[in-house]
């Protein structure tokens, strides 16, 4: 079948994935490979940004890698690499520097959320992160990139970037990618409030153990309204309730849906419920990470050939580049 294009997204190196990672974009990673050809980049260089500490850099890198192919993200079909493994992307990286101005870095939101966050490591990296970002995307010619609704603001800028490059050395080298919009669930944290996120340490790994899943779901904040066994509960408010509709039977959400209501099921039996289901449902993910992770060699080799089939692109694409600025290439 022929695809429909080249879809581009990539992710911060943040070691072992947790369920929002899986449900809000690796699923859709995986479900995109029959339409599209997918590259798929873990971006070490962006992690630099804000991570000043790179000693687990590597095993996180690793543990990631792990979890994407183990969720079917497969190398056959895909081109899964490291970013840093395709240096062609810091030189896009500066070239597109020079057509961005710095008042548009400046007021983007993202930047100024970031430079909240880190108040005492504002560096030149982490204002250009966009224009890293819109470089990753274009290096690899992508048509599309999968974004939710919150990150079209980024994609429009890439799209920005690409046309004042295009205008300003009168080609059409690089390509606007288009949006994928993607209904991802917005998966909240054990706390029930906050997004699933590593740094709140309110997440369940994706990788954990039975147990430990079990653990965590029970530390599940459920509907606040219900104090006791006897109070009747509201599934439309906790979080519990949406994970359930998500990975258990539907003769279970259907059951919980009533008895919840009525008082007929406690918080705790419906919490053992639900960490039953999601250890269901992850199991086989469980045994085939656990395949790979058995075989170091043979995932670093799954990275290094991606970074070879990446680069390929990236080579053509920067002779183009610099063809049309009018930089002389090696060899001429
Ligand atoms: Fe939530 Fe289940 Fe408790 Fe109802 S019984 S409030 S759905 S955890």
């Amino acid at each position: 079948m022929t695809k429909k294009g080249r879809v581009f997204s990539g992710a911060r190196p943040t070691g072992r994935q947790h369920l929002g990672n899986y449900l809000g974009a690796i699923k859709n990673y995986v479900a995109l490979q029959a339409d599209y050809d997918c590259v798929y980049c873990i971006v070490d260089l962006h992690a630099l940004t804000t991570v000043e500490d790179t000693v687990n850099l590597k095993q996180n890198i690793f543990e990631m890698a792990l979890d994407w192919l183990a969720a079917g993200i497969d190398p056959q079909k895909s081109i899964m690499f490291v970013q840093s493994m395709v240096p062609e992307v810091t030189e896009l990286h500066t070239i597109l520097s020079m057509v961005t101005p710095l008042g548009k870095l400046t007021d983007l939101p993202t930047f100024k959320e970031k430079a909240r966050e880190n108040p005492n490591n504002i560096n030149y990296g982490l204002v250009g992160y966009p224009v890293l970002m819109a470089a990753d995307i274009v290096l690899y010619k992508s048509n599309a990139v999968p974004v939710g609704v919150d990150q079209a603001p980024h994609l429009e800028f890439t799209r920005e970037v690409v046309r004042s490059f295009n205008y300003r050395y009168n080609c059409n080298v690089l390509i606007e990618p288009q949006m994928k919009v993607t209904e991802v669930p917005k998966v909240l944290g054990i706390d029930g409030v906050q997004k699933m996120g590593k740094s709140l340490d309110n997440h369940i790994e994706i990788a954990g153990t039975p147990e430990e899943t079990q653990k965590r779901v029970m530390m599940m904040v459920t509907d606040p309204a219900r104090i006791k066994r006897t109070d009747p509960g509201n599934p439309d408010v906790c979080n519990v309730f949406s994970m359930h509709k998500i990975f258990s039977p539907k003769a279970d959400v259907e059951m919980i849906n009533i008895e919840c209501r009525r008082a007929g099921i406690g918080c705790v039996d419906c919490k053992k419920l639900y960490a039953k289901s999601l250890n269901e449902s992850l199991a086989s993910f469980r045994a085939k990470r656990a395949e790979f992770a058995d075989k170091p060699a043979e995932v670093w080799a799954i990275l290094h050939d991606g970074a070879q089939r990446a680069k390929v692109i990236a080579a053509q694409t920067m002779r183009e580049v610099r063809d049309a600025i009018g930089l002389p290439n090696l060899g001429e």
